[in-house]
């Protein structure tokens, strides 16, 4: 799926989570839950890994890449590719952003200088309802 400013969104949030993971700051609110509390529908991808819900269409779902996670009772890591609704993702970002910003010298200084900032913001834009 290509959005609006022909962005594919699945990069837009991989690379927030680069740049968070950089920046060192671990954002819980875009972390993946635990494989084990998980349905197998969330677990497939087929509903919202966060809220679970309704199943996800190929215009609804966005996709979060793929994953190598612990499951309790499988001594491998299991490859998954978790997807989330938008409003999900909206959410998650709009708490990040709020999080975030108040620490923040960047988002301080200047709107649309912070990559996280500007990431987080894109987010909540693109994915509000
Ligand atoms: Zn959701
Ligand atoms: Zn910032």
């Amino acid at each position: 799926m290509v959005t609006s400013d022909g962005v594919d969104p699945f990069p837009a949030v991989e690379s927030l989570r680069a740049a968070l993971d950089d920046a060192g700051i671990v954002l819980e609110v875009l972390a993946l839950p635990a494989l084990d509390g998980l349905t197998d529908d969330q677990t497939r991808g087929a509903t919202c890994v966060w809220h679970g819900g309704d199943r996800l269409t190929a215009e609804t779902a966005i996709p979060l890449g793929e994953h190598m996670s612990p499951l309790s009772g499988v001594t491998s890591l299991l490859r998954w590719f978790p997807r989330a609704c938008r409003t999900c993702v909206a959410d998650r970002a709009h708490r990040g952003l709020l999080v975030h910003a108040p620490m923040c010298d960047l988002c301080a200084d200047e709107a649309g200088q912070c990559p996280i900032g500007r990431g987080l913001y894109r987010l909540v834009r693109e994915y509000r309802r």
